[in-house]
């Protein structure tokens, strides 16, 4: 068992480890990497991916930064306005053949990428951490999450299916096919740099779709390294676009308003989720969207606690906190709310904290500055409002972007970590009485992507997934994520699904045909 889900699972763990707290860094804060390190780091590709071909952007160059350490991993090219245009007249030059390769064949390619990515899952586990900055074991999980998709959707590519039927009426037979959307815009958030790629390219390319993908500027390099992958997996040119580029909105804009664009997924921000539905409405453009989450998280009186905080350290501090499906309201039964306190507390204090490419490390970095701070101010809002601090709240000095895991009580309902998505590593706990009143609690916000409630009453349970308004909800689990079931989000938490059986049909256009009777 890895260093990381042995704490998040509450296992035994080596004395050595247990006792670490904050790992002391070495040369790893100052940036030394490993021979491995930097062979991978050459073999990740730096230019923008268009029509089959590795081509450079406007010449400038993006850094890419390690969180760790803040030094450069590398710099890659940035795209330009007319680059995005060059991707998209790829898309579409290649979507007519694309769209007529036989199932079969596209499934078999997916296939032949889910082992591909087999193959070479260190390379993508290591490049997911030194980018992003989680522990490897987790980026590790990431990429058996994420390779996943490319399995599931190599196995539904040979499953789409219509309806043959005759009228009620009796006057002739109905003919339902599905169809290919078209080209699509796909728009990946940083968190997940494999898994959030994945999720969209395989149902996109098992649909017969082609695609222009934009990675987000803080970890494109996952993305980079997949695309090569892609097309040694045999991907056609064209098939699969990828641009990078700092200039998000200005790069976006034109392709989203470009007639021959078909779907726009994207994943990110609510904030700017909204923003480009709006751009899309003026095509009346196809869209999903996975946005952010405010999720509850609640423990009844009757709940298993070694449960309920096993699930919590798994929704609260996988990824750092920086997890759309992250716990963001702990609503805890005012009987227990003490003990659970106290609990969660001595397991957060066990945490070692580091590089996450140390695999004795369980908690990494934030992404970077910017976030620390974002944290650091929602924890001094929470303190000024009456919330007291049971561990963490402050920022490590030094190299890296390290904010400390931490737990508050007496949260105020008026505080900005109730009210906000959080994404970052602060548990903030508040009471409740009655069922009616944790229901009304949990469902007090735009938000609706996931619940996660604690019970040992089977009723309550299943009255808790009846009554809390979220897309998804975990039952007694702090992890729901899996390929084979759908992912999304109610409310401003977003439209559509990713994964399962839906996660295709975002790909698919309905189609009916009548032929009357003669
Ligand atoms: P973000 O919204 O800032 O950026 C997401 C992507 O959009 C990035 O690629 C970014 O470059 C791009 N972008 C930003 N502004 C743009 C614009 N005007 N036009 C076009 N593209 C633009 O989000 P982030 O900080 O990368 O990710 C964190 C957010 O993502 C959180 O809110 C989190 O909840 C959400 N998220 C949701 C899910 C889900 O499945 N629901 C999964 C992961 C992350």
């Amino acid at each position: 068992m890895s260093a990381v889900s042995a704490v998040i699972h509450g296992a035994e763990r080596s004395p050595a480890v247990r006792s670490t707290g904050v790992r002391s860094t070495g040369p790893r804060s100052k940036g030394a990497r490993s021979t491995g390190e930097v062979a991978l780091l050459a073999r990740v590709p730096d230019q923008l991916y268009i029509n089959g071909q590795w081509v450079n952007g406007t010449g400038e160059l993006i850094p890419v930064t390690d969180p760790a350490t803040g030094l450069i991993l590398k710099q890659i090219q940035n795209a330009s306005v007319d680059d995005g245009a060059r991707a998209l007249d790829a898309a579409v030059a290649a979507t007519d053949s694309w769209a007529a390769t036989p199932a079969r064949v596209r499934a078999e390619i997916l296939r032949r990428a889910f082992d591909l990515l087999q193959e070479r899952r260190d390379d993508f586990a290591t490049l997911m951490t030194l980018e992003m900055g989680k522990p490897i074991a987790e980026a590790n999980s990431e990429v058996t999450y994420g390779g996943e998709f490319l399995r599931w959707f190599s196995e539904e590519a040979v499953r789409i299916s219509g309806r043959y039927g005759a009228t009620p009426e009796g006057t002739g037979t109905m003919v339902v096919t599905q169809r290919p959307v078209g080209p699509c815009f796909l728009i990946t958030p940083w968190n997940f740099p494999l898994a959030m790629a994945t999720r969209k390219i395989a149902p996109a390319l098992a649909a017969g779709c082609t695609v222009v993908v934009k990675p987000a500027e803080l970890t494109p390099l996952t993305t980079l390294l997949f695309v090569q992958l892609l097309a040694d997996a045999g991907v056609p040119a064209g098939v699969v676009n990828v641009i990078t580029t700092t200039r998000s909105q200005a790069v976006s804009a034109p392709i989203i308003a470009d007639p021959r664009l078909r779907k726009l997924s994207f994943t990110g921000s609510t904030a700017v989720g909204r923003a480009l539905i709006a751009q899309a409405a003026q095509n009346v453009l196809r869209t999903s969207m996975e946005l952010g989450g405010n999720a509850p998280f609640i423990v009844f009186a009757d709940a298993d606690l070694g449960q309920a905080v096993n699930g919590a350290m798994l929704a609260k501090f996988r990824n750092t906190g920086q997890a759309c499906t992250a716990a963001n309201r702990f609503i805890v039964h005012a009987s227990i709310a003490e003990e659970f306190g106290r609990r969660l507390t001595e397991r957060v204090d066990a945490l070692v904290i580091g590089p996450g490419i140390d695999p004795a490390v369980d908690f990494g970095p934030l992404v970077n500055d910017a976030a620390v701070d974002n944290i650091d101010t929602l924890v001094q809002d929470a303190l000024s409002r009456g919330a007291t601090l049971l561990t963490g709240g402050t920022r490590r000095e030094g190299p890296g972007s390290f904010f400390a895991p931490t737990v508050l009580v007496n949260v105020s309902a008026d505080s900005r970590i109730v009210r906000e998505e959080i994404f970052g590593p602060i548990v903030g706990i508040r009471t409740f009485e009655t069922d009616e009143e944790a229901i009304e609690m949990a469902n007090g916000t735009e938000y609706g992507l996931i619940g996660y409630v604690f019970t040992t009453d089977i009723a309550r349970g299943h009255r808790m997934i009846d009554s809390i308004e979220t897309g998804m909800m975990g039952l007694n689990t702090g992890l729901v994520s899996n390929a084979a079931a759908p992912f999304g989000g109610v409310k401003q938490s977003g439209l559509g699904r990713e994964g399962g059986l839906e996660g295709i049909h975002e790909y698919l256009s309905t189609k009916y045909t009548l032929i009357p009777a003669i």
